[in-house]
């Protein structure tokens, strides 16, 4: 019996494998030598090209890593432009993209939202410095509030926060 409840469509995912450095608790694929970022954006708008037109539509679309901040602002919206471009999307997807306190200001989340991401997720883990720094964290708790705070004057009105309890628990997400 088919449930009308249960979506037909797909969602896709896109790994972007950098990081500025490594996380203690971290196992999630991705390098630090940013050398390879120009080839990685190559390979990946070929194999968007190879799979142009694959059916069914995406209703999510979520840029994940890694750390997708990284890279440009441009060149993100670079990347969902083809990946619009190539692929049925549906008018409303969810469309995420994770960054890292410390990696973006409103400025750059501006960008973000105005070439369509309509959802950011920010990798803030805890809002104690011991912890961030036990756990390896780049930023800090000052950082991770300028973030939060930075999606909101962006316009991210969907802006989930990765938190994470304590650094000796189980692996959390990425970001
Ligand atoms: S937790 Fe996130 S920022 Fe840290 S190494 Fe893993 S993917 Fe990179």
């Amino acid at each position: 019996m088919h449930d009308d409840r249960i979506s037909t469509n797909a969602g896709l995912y896109i790994h972007v494998p950098f990081c500025r450095s490594k996380c203690a608790y971290c196992d999630f694929y991705s390098i630090t030598d940013h050398a390879r970022v120009d080839a990685f954006l190559e390979a990946l708008s070929r194999e968007m090209e190879h799979h142009r037109g694959f059916a069914p539509a995406f209703d999510t679309v979520y840029v994940g890593g890694g750390t997708p901040s990284c890279l440009t602002a441009d060149r993100l919206a670079d990347m969902l432009r083809q990946l619009r471009s190539a692929f049925p999307v549906v008018p409303d997807a969810e469309t995420t993209v994770e960054v890292n306190p410390g990696d973006v200001d409103t400025a750059y989340l501006r960008r973000l939202r105005e070439a369509g991401f309509n959802r950011v997720s920010i990798g803030v883990q805890s809002f104690d410095d011991g912890i961030l720094a036990t756990l390896g964290r780049r930023h800090n708790a000052r950082e991770g509030l300028d973030a939060i705070e930075s999606a909101r004057r962006a316009g991210f009105d969907k802006a989930p926060v990765l938190l994470r309890a304590d650094p000796r628990a189980g692996h959390s997400p990425a970001a």
